[in-house]
């Protein structure tokens, strides 16, 4: 038995590709089971935006991730405590993931974009992301005090407030609070948030130990720690190793996300670098990322998980995928066009709709634009990743990932909300 006897999850890994860190796995939680490889859709306020949870059921998602920062600012986690957590509260009926908030405290702090600038051979400057913008979060050793992006109002977030939040929130997986930096950040700067996030971890365990004795008639919530380091191989691994042989209160994190700065270029190598070093019978979580071609090489690198809110927050300015790539609903080609969206997607709303009704709803701006090219595109992630397990357990993957490349005209980064 390991030191972690966690009531109601586990993780099973069924098959491991040859030659590569891929495998399918089965994640068990208090609400359910995932079947992995699989692909998270992002519910960032207790909503996937504009979809109601049965139709994600019924897309195929088999689990939501929502964001830890947004709940706390609103509605609060003693609401979604006293709600029974977060899958009751939405109506969700299935697993959840909670991030840990560090991403967006410090990415709406300090003013990135949605989408992290994904160009290394840019210049690098601690300070370059606040250029021209008022910083709104302050990083210390102890935690990160940050202003509301709702209402201007100061607040402080440490591992230990962390980790009360996600417990209130109730999700299945949670994240331990960490510093995410970004490819800006000198190689001084890497190093120092990489200490603070090792410290930050302990804490986190032992928080974590702490709140799951004084709930337990609550359902067993995970915790994963988070792998930081930026594009060095030294940090990467050296925070992998620490992060996973680290026990604290004499636990152990249950599985790892793999966040922060990642180049596209060398997404796969720096996730590779990773999962050498821990421990292979843990989950893997990939955070942020969900671009088509970058889930086949985080699935080939040995990553069980995704979540990532780019799916969605594309089709809710019209732009959709196919086996091909991604094209805008709104261009006026597909103005008299009578065909779905994708013709080889089994999606609800490919099988009832028009690329000509589509294209009327996004310049009408009715809802029902959002609600329907958000099913489209997180069924398209959805099943792919399916597929890539699907093709894993037949020995498949490289001959699917082949045929995938060779269409896909690729586009993609890293996105949060
Ligand atoms: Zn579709």
């Amino acid at each position: 038995m390991s030191i972690n006897a966690s009531p109601g999850f586990k993780f099973e890994i069924e098959k491991s590709a040859e030659n590569s860190f891929a495998r399918t796995g089965t994640l068990t939680t208090p609400n359910g089971v995932i079947e992995t490889p699989a692909f998270i859709p992002v519910g960032t306020k207790a909503t996937v935006k504009s979809v109601l949870p049965e139709a994600m059921r019924e897309l195929g998602a088999q689990a939501l991730l929502s964001n830890a920062y947004h709940l706390y600012l609103q509605p609060g986690p003693e609401i979604l405590d006293a709600a029974g957590g977060l899958s009751k509260f939405m109506n969700w009926n299935g697993p959840t993931f909670t991030d840990s908030g560090g991403f967006q405290v410090l990415s709406l702090g300090v003013g990135f974009k949605k989408v992290l600038a994904m160009d290394s051979k840019t210049f690098r400057a601690d300070d370059v992301i606040a250029n021209n913008k008022e910083r709104l979060a302050h990083v210390d050793d102890e935690g990160v005090t940050f202003k509301s992006h709702l209402n201007g109002s100061m607040h402080r977030f440490t591992p230990e407030v962390s980790m009360q939040i996600q417990h209130q929130i109730g999700a299945d997986v949670m994240f331990a609070f960490d510093e995410c930096t970004t490819l800006h950040n000198t190689r001084g700067y890497q190093e120092r948030a990489m200490d603070r996030t090792y410290a930050w971890a302990i804490r986190c365990l032992d928080e974590h130990k702490r709140l799951t004795e004084s709930r337990a008639d609550k359902p067993y919530q995970a915790l994963f720690g988070v792998i930081q380091g930026a594009q060095y191989e030294d940090l990467r691994r050296k925070a992998a190793r620490d992060l996973g042989s680290l026990e604290s209160s004499g636990i152990s994190f249950d599985g790892f996300g793999i966040g922060g700065a990642l180049d596209k270029d060398s997404l796969g190598t720096i996730v590779q670098w990773v999962n050498s070093e821990l421990p292979e019978e843990k989950p893997k979580h990939l955070l942020g990322i969900g671009a088509p071609e970058d889930l086949f090489v985080g699935v080939e690198s040995g990553i069980d998980t995704f979540d990532c809110v780019l799916a969605s927050r594309i089709a809710r300015s019209s732009a959709v995928y196919t086996m091909t790539g991604r094209y805008n609903l709104t261009n006026a080609t597909y103005k008299r066009d009578f065909n779905p969206i994708d013709s080889e997607c089994d999606c609800y709303t490919c099988q009832n709709y028009t690329r000509a009704y589509l294209n009327h709803l996004f310049h009408g701006k009715e809802m029902i634009a959002a609600t329907l090219a958000t099913i489209h595109n997180e069924r398209f992630v959805v099943r792919l990743v399916d597929q890539m397990r699907a093709a894993l357990k037949t020995g498949q993957f490289f001959d699917l990932k082949a045929e995938f490349m060779g269409r896909f005209k690729h586009k993609s980064g890293q996105h949060h909300d």
